[in-house]
């Protein structure tokens, strides 16, 4: 796990949405290293983008309410699946 979050810590060191979007989940559910966590605030401060995103994806985890990740529907993570795509692809 120390080394997951190391490996974390670069990835989003460097800035990139697609990794931040991915930690998103873990961000939301408070699972999230807290020093990830504030790395994530700090993108989020310098991007736009990642700040929308985060917005709407926080309504789709509030949509899908208590669910656990594996009760989402296939459509639902599919759609949030592609949404992340899209917005890794239109901000490289
Ligand atoms: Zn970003």
């Amino acid at each position: 796990m120390k080394r997951l979050v190391a490996r974390l810590m670069r990835m989003i060191g460097r800035r990139t949405c697609e990794d931040v979007v991915a930690t998103l989940h873990d961000y939301f559910e408070g699972s999230l290293d807290p020093r990830l966590a504030a790395a994530i605030e700090r993108h989020f401060q310098g991007c736009p983008d990642c700040r929308a995103f985060s917005r709407t994806y926080k309504e789709v985890v509030q949509l899908t309410g208590e669910l656990g990740c594996d009760d989402i529907p296939d459509e639902v993570r599919q759609r949030v699946r592609a949404a992340l795509r899209e917005h890794a692809a239109a901000t490289r």
